[in-house]
């Protein structure tokens, strides 16, 4: 008894695996040893993989082998050639299915191996989920427009080196100074390279941002670093993701003469696509307004000056001076003004109150107090949650 028990302990410490395997592993089982050989060329890492595979699976094996020759003994017709099971022998479903559920690592690793699996983790409609899940938040219709405008540019770049009229500048340029032959085959292992980086696809607009090759444009909470003149605001910037620290660079579009802020380890929390699909220096023209009673929560344009881009502040919307503010008689939403309060800062504070005409309003300010400009009412909890979680320990002056 005691020797079974020595046995069982040394065979469950010494057979487990160090870490427990990634959860698609088991999916994996279908894989060829020839699959595993060639993985394991292209990423000796995944030897690793490939060793805890053959070692969970040797006991089945040995089963198998077994029943293989009691069969041959008692039957002279048994067939005792198999073919290995390969992952592109599986249907197309079936395989799709598995790519599903990999990670973007996973499936940039899968796409090494050979160009059937390429083509297939390459697909649109796998990317199209990692995209949304991890930068759908952030990336918005002006971030999409913005990499259209890189890609054409990449390929107009292309166009002007090879394809150009008769040949491109490149191509006539580069003839009168190379033979033909020794021109044509550079030119066009040079051509794959330019076409790898003007690639349209998913992917590769999911790789420039991995990367942080590409800077795109959405809005940051807080600026700088939750700077106390822009508590509880949110502005347009250039951003660029550092994969390193999970984290992006931000760069703020100047304000008059004041040199361009830049910002760096801004965290995901802090950041969304622009709400409104216009620039920072347009006046929304703010609609619902007569909709708006007291409570209900607000983002508006700010500025300082009319040179300046707008930001975004958050505020509620406040009962008239003549008003105490008892629900049941309160007559608030049926008055031509519209008072916004902004709690963050402390009574008294010149920034607390703005009363606007809601039949009228466009921008209303001064070169003192700055410009008021759209309103946007908030309906979404999520929306609303988003703004609160920055709000102040204390009160602004
Ligand atoms: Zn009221």
């Amino acid at each position: 008894m005691l020797i079974y028990f020595v046995t069982f302990i040394f065979f469950y410490k010494y057979t487990l695996p160090i870490k427990p395997l990634p959860s698609w592993a088991s999916k994996m089982r279908l894989l060829s040893f020839y699959f595993w050989e060639n993985l394991s060329i292209l990423f000796p890492s995944i030897k690793f993989l490939k060793n805890t595979q053959m070692t969970s699976n040797m006991t089945k094996k040995k089963k198998v082998n077994k029943s293989t020759t009691y069969s041959s003994e008692n039957s002279k017709t048994t067939t005792t050639t198999t073919k290995n099971p390969c992952l592109l022998d599986l249907p197309d479903l079936v395989l799709e299915t598995i790519l599903e559920k990999l990670e973007p690592p996973d499936l940039s690793t899968m796409a090494c191996v050979s160009t059937s699996l390429k083509d297939i983790s390459l697909s649109e409609f796998l990317w199209k989920r990692h995209m949304k899940e991890k930068w759908g938040r952030i990336i918005g219709s002006a971030a999409q427009r913005e990499w259209e405008s890189h890609i054409a540019t990449q390929k107009e770049s292309r166009n002007y080196f090879f394809d150009g009229g008769e040949g491109g500048f490149l191509v006539k340029y580069l003839s009168k100074l190379m033979p033909v032959v020794v021109f044509k085959s550079s030119f066009n292992g040079k051509r794959n390279q330019m076409e790898l980086s003007s690639d349209s696809s998913i992917v590769s607009f999911y790789r420039a941002l991995e990367t942080g090759k590409f800077w795109f444009p959405a809005q940051v909470f807080n600026r700088e670093n939750g700077h106390v003149g822009f508590i509880m605001s949110c502005y347009d910037a250039e951003l660029c993701y550092d994969s390193h620290t999970d984290t992006f660079e931000a760069r703020y579009p100047p304000h008059g003469t004041r040199a361009i802020a830049s910002e760096s380890g801004v965290t995901w929390e802090r950041l969304r696509a622009a709400p409104v699909d216009n620039s920072p220096h347009d006046l929304l023209i703010s609609i619902s307004l007569n909709d708006l009673r007291p409570k209900d929560h607000i983002e508006i344009q700010w500025r300082r000056n009319k040179q300046f881009p707008y930001g975004w502040w958050y505020g509620v919307i406040g009962h008239l001076e003549s008003c105490d503010g008892n629900t049941t008689y309160c007559q608030c939403h049926t008055s031509n003004m519209l008072v916004l309060e902004f709690k963050q800062y402390a009574p008294g504070s010149r920034w607390r109150h703005m009363t606007i005409n809601r039949r009228d309003h466009r921008e209303e300010g001064n070169e003192t107090e700055g410009f008021y400009g759209g309103i946007k009412k908030l309906y979404d909890k999520d929306d609303i949650s988003m703004w609160q979680q920055f709000w102040p320990a204390g009160i602004l002056e």
